[in-house]
């Protein structure tokens, strides 16, 4: 059966009143256990843990993993300067993008660092800055082998230079004339640990070739178990053999390697939580389903619609019948795929779920929506507002980080 994380039905029943639903919460305790076993990653010769901007970008996180020590991984240069403002140091921040940032120079003179993730990327690099430290990144040739859509290696995805191009990278290098100081790669989110140590694996294999890179970055991409039956990655199993080859690499080469880790998903999808209400319950006959619906959805939480991820649903009644029920649960756009309950890994096909019977006027809360929900949604389709988001605070009350979004604020820039 799927259970609560950190929020109890009278922590519920409070945020609810105080904030209203849908309401994102976040527990501030999960977040700094999960960053302090991070900072804990197995590593033979100094370690930078980074946190994945991307995955839940608002300032109370950055800030709070500020203090506990990790620095950060930006995906665009708007997420450089929204962590600028978050007052994060830029010499903590690395960029790592599909675009090249049109204001790149002003960023990078700021002072973050830079892994250019494709040829053409090394060579605007080299004409704004000749002579400087770089990054690359690459793609291994080989993908986190779950889901294709969250995969970020192998010839399906553009993530990084191919691997079989280090030749032309470096020669791109020489020509501008950079010192390749890290080497990069982040396989996709989600990657067994016996693929992840494989492409670590491939990555040493990157570094021989750069011989005046001193780090190396391999990415994000711990699997974390949201649903019962999953596991969650041990950080310290993955990184032991990790740790190991850098160390036969020091005895082969004599050079000792700095690690960067910079995940998203492992620091934030447990320690996140959607609280939202049951709004209505529907029927489709005999031969058909009972359909529960929230007043959340894909505008909230979309990866279910977009992978057939599986987020645990625990409903909250009233008015306990002892009964459960089998519905399929969906949200509130006008949108056939709008569904929280898909069948795993086929966002196209509904499945039902066993759960508490409900009624209209529930709470509900859907777990595991700490990273890439608030992020990444279908943000204002059917014009519905962005939720709040909320703390729950070691030593405090539950504390709003981002108001409910009005009508006006959503149309501010129409004119
Ligand atoms: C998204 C991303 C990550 C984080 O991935 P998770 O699966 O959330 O751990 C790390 N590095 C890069 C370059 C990314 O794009």
């Amino acid at each position: 059966m799927e259970t609560l994380n950190f929020i109890t039905p009278t922590l519920a029943e409070d945020i609810a009143t105080r904030f209203g639903t849908p309401a994102y919460v976040y527990d501030e305790r999960s977040l700094r256990l999960a960053a302090e076993a991070l900072l804990d990653f197995p590593n033979a010769y100094g370690l930078t843990a980074r946190y994945a901007i991307k995955a839940s970008p608002n300032a109370a996180i950055l800030k709070l993993f500020d203090r506990l020590g990790l620095q950060f991984d930006a995906s665009s240069g708007f997420e450089c300067e929204r962590a600028f403002r978050a007052g994060i140091n830029p010499e903590k921040i690395s960029l790592s993008s599909q675009e090249f940032p049109e204001n790149f120079a002003s960023l990078h003179k700021k002072g973050i660092h830079f892994n250019a993730c494709s040829l053409l990327q090394i060579e605007r690099f080299g004409q704004l800055f000749p002579g400087r430290e770089l990054g690359l990144r690459f793609n291994p040739g080989l993908g986190s082998g779950s889901a294709n859509r969250t995969n970020t290696g192998g010839p399906t995805a553009s993530f990084g230079i191919w691997h079989e191009q280090s030749a032309e990278a470096r020669g791109l290098a020489q020509k501008f004339d950079l010192t390749i100081n890290l080497i990069h790669t982040h396989i996709g989110s989600g990657s067994d640990p016996a693929v992840w140590q494989r492409a670590a694996d491939l990555s040493l294999d990157i570094v021989r070739q750069f011989p005046q890179a001193r780090a190396l970055n391999l990415g994000g991409g711990f699997k974390v178990g949201r649903m019962p039956d999953e596991s969650t990655t041990d950080l310290s199993a993955i990184g032991q053999p990790v740790c190991e080859a850098f160390i036969r690499l020091f005895e082969e080469t004599g050079r000792k390697i700095h690690l960067e880790v910079e995940p998203g998903t492992y620091l934030l999808a447990n320690a996140g939580a959607l609280l939202a209400s049951v709004q209505d319950i529907v029927e489709t006959g005999q031969k058909g389903y009972k359909f529960l619906k929230l007043d959340t959805g894909m505008n909230d939480i979309l990866r279910p619609s977009l992978y057939g991820a599986q987020h645990p649903i625990i409903i909250l009644p009233r008015r306990k019948t002892g009964q459960t029920g089998s519905y399929v649960v969906v949200g509130h756009c006008c949108e056939t795929g709008d569904l929280l309950t898909p069948q795993p890994g086929q966002p196209e096909l509904l499945a039902s779920r066993e759960l508490d019977e409900a009624a209209v006027g529930d709470l509900c809360v859907v777990e595991g929506t700490g990273a890439y929900c608030s992020s990444m949604s279908a943000s204002n389709y059917n014009s519905f507002p962005q939720s709040p988001e909320v703390i729950l605070q070691e030593n405090g009350p539950p504390l709003l980080i981002r108001k409910r979004q009005t009508l006006d604020q959503m149309l501010d820039n129409e004119v």
